[in-house]
């Protein structure tokens, strides 16, 4: 059986982590994560980044640090992951959906501006597959309104837009480290921050409404509770493992591409005759090989495409059912004009299997495998 996620291995996870097991610093903030911390500035210029217990954790603290008030809102696609969402019921904002655009499944950013009211505080936008949204637009409607930008880049390590790499754009980025991400520790994510009059809330909020940091940065003689906070900082066990990883993020990365182009190019063919539709990457995205998939013609032919991997060992997913149909959904938020694409997009699409490492007669068998379909 051909797997469709297998987590990352880049060799000396082992090796780190029995470093921190006998360093006696297994909790969170110590040298791996430091390291960990700083990789993420370094490589992306945000201003501070906070490894943290996820990405859900993450754009929960973003979502706290924006301060909703009574019926404010956030504007996101429906198209996404439910902690996309899901972050802001505790923050107190009201959930207001709109559309993705077709090509991308990103949020349709000439949608934005109709669906925003005198309530309109935030927009969350969720990068797709590690290709970045419109976020020029976006961008310009947020600061003509005066709204807080989250971006969740869980998806989007390593990816950029027009030269920027994606989580540093908006006021917030979020990266996820979980298994299934391009880069892993398990379970874990990290705030990027890139308004510097966010970093002390953001620090307090992690480590348990304290001041610790500042504390064990020398900054202050003794620690108190300043504020309403939580514990999103990792262990240092996680924070090994994913050193490992980010000192070969390139190679990663660059393994992962060669994927992506291997089922690009051999898919393509059956894409010039109009059997499947691919991937489409605007101008100025460049992106990391998060995902590959295709679309097929309907739900029908979808279900069929994916019995007919699985008869062949080959497991294929399809993801996200709309969230603002979704029970949950359809309890904190309300879709802003009109699904035309969510919904009728997200049943046609299908994710083939893609990660670190995978064989390339894996690889083949899985191309061989697609095209029968069409054959039969
Ligand atoms: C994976 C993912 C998340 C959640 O990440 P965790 O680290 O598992 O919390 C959030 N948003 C999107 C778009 C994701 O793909």
């Amino acid at each position: 059986m051909i797997r469709f996620n297998v987590p990352p291995v880049a060799g000396k996870e082992m090796e780190y982590i029995k470093q921190a097991v006998e360093s006696h610093h297994i909790c969170g903030d110590g040298p791996f994560t430091k390291m960990c911390n700083k990789w993420i500035e370094d490589t992306t210029g945000c201003k501070k980044a906070l490894l943290t217990t996820s990405c859900t954790h993450a754009l929960e603290m973003a979502a706290m640090m924006c301060d909703f008030k009574d019926g404010e809102e956030v504007i996101l696609p429906s198209y996404t992951f439910s902690s996309t969402a899901n972050c802001f019921i505790p923050a107190g904002a009201k959930l207001v959906f709109v559309d993705v655009e077709p090509t991308t499944m990103n949020i349709n950013p000439d949608l934005i501006e109709g669906a925003i009211t005198d309530k309109t505080k935030a927009i969350c936008v969720m990068h797709y597959a590690g290709v970045a949204c419109d976020m020029d637009k976006i961008m310009d409607i947020a600061n003509r309104h005066s709204l807080i930008v989250i971006e969740d880049a869980a998806q989007a390590v390593m990816s950029t837009y027009k030269g920027k790499p994606l989580g540093t754009i908006g006021t917030f980025g979020c990266y996820s480290f979980h298994e299934t991400k391009n880069y892993s520790m398990g379970e874990g994510g990290a705030l990027l921050i890139n308004d510097p009059a966010f970093v002390e809330k953001a620090e307090i909020l992690r480590e348990k409404g304290t001041d610790r940091s500042k504390f064990f940065r020398g900054q202050i003689d003794k620690y108190s509770w300043r504020d309403y906070g939580s514990s999103y900082l990792p262990s240092e066990l996680n924070a090994a493992y994913l050193w490992a990883q980010l000192e070969i993020a390139e190679e990663i990365n660059a393994n992962r591409l060669a994927s992506w182009d291997k089922y690009y190019n051999a898919l393509k063919p059956l894409a010039d005759a109009g059997k499947i539709e691919l991937q489409y990457h605007p101008e100025g995205c460049v992106h990391n090989a998060h995902m590959f998939f295709i679309k097929l013609k309907n739900l029908e032919e979808r279900t069929a495409f994916i019995a007919h991997m699985k008869a062949n060992d080959v497991l294929t997913v399809f993801h996200y059912v709309p969230l603002h149909s979704a029970p949950a959904g359809l309890k904190y938020g309300r879709f802003a004009g009109e699904d035309v694409y969510t919904t009728k997009e997200s049943d046609r699409l299908v994710r083939l299997p893609l990660y670190y490492n995978l064989d390339k007669k894996d690889q083949q068998k899985v191309i061989d495998t697609i095209l029968s379909f069409w054959k039969e």
